[in-house]
C-alpha cells in the first residue's frame, strides 16, 4: 500500500527531501516542476514509510487506503502521472544549504511582510545564519495571504501557517506588527538599523477591467471578497451584499474558483471552518444560486489548476455546466490531455437562456470567449454586458460582479518599481546591495504557496553572497534603538 498526494499539495517539495527512495515527482530539479500544480508519489517505488506525510506542511499526503470522498481520485491521479514515462528515482547531486562563514558577524535583517514568501525567507535565514531578524507587518496579525487570502474552506492549505508561526517565537526573531513601511517607518529607517532588508510585500493591488460601471455597488474584487471571508478588518461585516440570484465571476484562475466555491458552498460545511461569524451569516442568508465563471479566451487558456478545478466539479450538491456552442465543444474535444480544456470533457454543454431566472438548485456555468464591456445598473449592478465571440454583445443579468483578474504589486516609497510589471526590479532577488525582494513582489502574482520556497532560497543565497563579499550595510542604530523607533513612530502615527 502506497501513499498518494492529494488536492491541498502546496508543491513546496518538503516531501521530496524527506523521501528515502526519491519516488516523489516532479522534483525541483526536473523540468516539469515549474509548471506542475501538484507532486505525485510513484506507487511502484513507494516503500510506505510515511516520511513524506510527516514532512508535508499541509497534510496533503495520505495512505492510498485512507483516501475517501473527493480525495478518492488521487490514487489514480498519482498512478497516472507515471503511466507514460517511468520516473528516474535515482538521486540528483546533493545540494547543501548555504551558510555564513564564522568570520562574518551575525547580521541584523529586516523582513517586511509575514506571508508565505516571508515565512520561507525567515526559515532559510534562521537555518543558514545566526542572523537576528525584525519581522514587520502592517496588519495587527501575521500571516499575510495565508491568513487573509487562502479561502477559509481550505483549512489544510492554511495549516502551512503553523510552520511559519513557529519562527515567530524564535529567540532571534522580533515581530513588529501594525507597522507599515512608507507610513509608520521608512525604508531609510530600516536600512539605518539593519544590515539588510528583504521585502516580501506580495501583490496587494487589484487589476481593473477599465469598463463603465466597474465601480457600481455590487461589483467587487475577488481579493476583497476573500479578505472579507477571512475577517480582514478593512472589510467591515456589512461590506458585501449577497442578495443576488446570479453572480458573475470574471476570470478563470484559482482565485475565481475560490470565490465561486465559497458563493455556492455547503453552509454547514463552512460552519466547521474558521470563517468569521459575519461572513457565515451572510452566506447562510445568501440568495445566490448560480455563478457564471467568465473567460475572455477559450478553454485551453483557462487559468485554473487541475486539482482546484476537480475539487469544485466533483461536488455532488452542485451542477457544473458549460455554456457553449459547437466551437467550444470542438476546442475541448481536440485539446491535448494536459490542457485545462481536457478537464471539461465530462461536463454537460447547455445553451443557457439568459433571459430566464437562474435555477433554484445550485449551478456553476462556465462561459468562454466572453469579454466584459460594461457593468450596467442604477444604484447597483444588475447586468454585465459582454462582447461574445459568436453573438457580438450580450447581456448577462447578474446582481453581483466579482472581478478576479489577477493582482499586482504596489510601489513602496524609497524603492524602485516597474509600473508595467508591478514588481520591484531585481537580479536574483537583489534590488541593490543590502535591499532584497522575494515572492510576488519579485516575480509578479503567479504561483502557489510552495513556489515561494525556491524563490526565498534564491534571494537568501544572493543576500549571503553579499554578506560574504562585505557588501551589506553597516547600520548606525541598534536593535533596541529600532524597537524604540517603531514604538515611537506607531504612537505618533505616520512617517514618510
Ligand atoms: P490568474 O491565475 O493570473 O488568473 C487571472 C484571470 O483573469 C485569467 O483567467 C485572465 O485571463 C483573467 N483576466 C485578466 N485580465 C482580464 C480582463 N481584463 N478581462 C477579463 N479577464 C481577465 O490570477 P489569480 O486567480 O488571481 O491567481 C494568482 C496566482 O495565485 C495563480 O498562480 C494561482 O494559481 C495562485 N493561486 C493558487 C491557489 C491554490 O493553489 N489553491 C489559490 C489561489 C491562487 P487571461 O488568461 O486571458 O489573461
Amino acid at each position: 500500500m502506497a501513499y498518494a498526494i492529494t488536492q491541498s499539495c502546496c508543491t513546496d517539495a518538503a516531501c521530496v527531501s524527506a523521501c528515502p527512495v526519491n519516488c516523489i515527482h516532479p522534483t525541483p530539479d526536473e523540468p516539469d516542476f515549474a509548471a506542475t500544480d501538484m507532486l505525485h508519489v510513484d506507487p511502484a517505488a513507494c516503500i510506505d514509510c510515511g516520511a513524506c506525510a510527516d514532512a508535508c506542511p499541509v497534510d496533503a499526503v495520505l495512505p492510498v487506503d485512507q483516501l475517501s470522498g473527493p480525495d478518492a481520485v488521487y490514487a489514480e491521479r498519482n498512478r497516472r502521472y507515471f503511466a507514460d514515462a517511468p520516473p528516474d528515482n535515482s538521486w540528483a547531486s546533493p545540494r547543501f544549504p548555504r551558510s555564513l562563514p564564522a568570520s562574518v558577524p551575525a547580521p541584523r535583517i529586516a523582513v517586511v511582510g509575514t506571508g508565505p514568501a516571508a515565512g520561507y525567507t525567515v526559515q532559510a535565514l534562521l537555518r543558514c545564519t545566526d542572523a537576528e531578524i525584525s519581522l514587520i507587518d502592517r496588519h495587527p496579525v501575521p500571516g499575510g495571504l495565508i491568513r487573509f487570502g487562502v479561502a477559509p474552506d481550505h483549512p489544510a492549505t492554511k495549516r502551512i501557517g503553523d510552520s511559519f508561526a513557529m519562527t515567530y517565537r524564535h529567540p532571534r526573531v522580533r515581530m513588529h506588527l501594525g507597522v507599515e513601511v512608507g507610513r509608520t517607518i521608512s525604508h531609510a529607517d530600516l536600512l539605518g538599523h539593519h544590515h539588510a532588508v528583504v521585502y516580501a510585500t506580495g501583490a496587494d493591488g487589484t487589476r481593473t477591467l477599465d469598463i463603465p460601471g466597474e465601480d457600481l455597488p455590487g461589483s467587487i474584487a475577488a481579493t476583497d471578497f476573500l479578505a472579507w471571508c477571512n475577517g480582514l478588518s478593512r472589510m467591515p461585516p456589512n461590506a458585501i451584499d449577497l442578495s443576488a440570484q446570479r453572480a458573475v465571476v470574471v476570470g478563470t484562475g484559482n482565485v475565481a474558483l475560490d470565490a465561486a466555491r465559497l458563493l455556492l458552498a455547503d453552509r454547514e460545511e463552512l460552519a466547521t471552518t474558521d470563517i468569521p461569524e459575519h461572513a457565515l451569516a451572510a452566506l447562510r442568508g445568501s440568495t445566490v444560486s448560480e455563478v457564471v465563471l467568465l473567460g475572455r479566451r477559450g478553454p485551453a487558456h483557462a487559468a485554473y489548476t487541475p486539482s482546484e478545478f476537480l475539487g469544485l466539479t466533483q461536488r455532488t450538491d452542485l451542477r457544473t455546466v458549460l455554456d457553449g456552442h459547437a466551437e467550444v465543444a470542438d476546442e475541448i474535444a481536440t485539446a491535448d490531455q494536459r490542457s485545462p480544456a481536457a478537464l471539461l470533457r465530462e461536463l454537460p454543454v447547455e445553451g443557457v437562456d439568459w433571459t430566464a431566472p437562474p435555477p433554484a438548485d445550485k449551478r456553476l456555468v462556465l462561459r468562454f470567449h466572453s469579454t466584459p464591456i460594461a457593468a450596467c445598473g442604477g444604484n447597483r449592478v444588475h447586468t454585465l454586458r459582454v462582447s461574445d465571440r459568436d453573438t457580438g454583445a450580450r447581456d448577462i443579468p447578474a446582481d453581483l460582479l466579482i472581478r478576479s483578474i489577477g493582482s499586482r504589486g504596489l510601489p513602496i516609497p524609497g524603492l524602485p518599481f516597474d509600473p508595467h510589471t508591478g514588481v520591484i526590479p531585481h537580479r536574483a532577488g537583489r534590488v541593490s546591495p543590502g535591499t532584497y525582494v522575494v515572492g510576488w513582489a519579485k516575480r509578479g502574482a503567479t504561483g502557489g504557496i510552495g513556489a515561494n520556497r525556491a524563490c526565498a532560497t534564491e534571494t537568501v543565497d544572493t543576500l549571503l553572497d553579499d554578506a560574504v563579499a562585505g557588501r551589506l550595510h553597516t547600520p548606525d542604530g541598534s536593535a533596541r534603538a529600532f524597537a524604540r523607533l517603531v514604538r515611537h513612530a506607531s504612537r505618533q502615527g505616520h512617517r514618510g
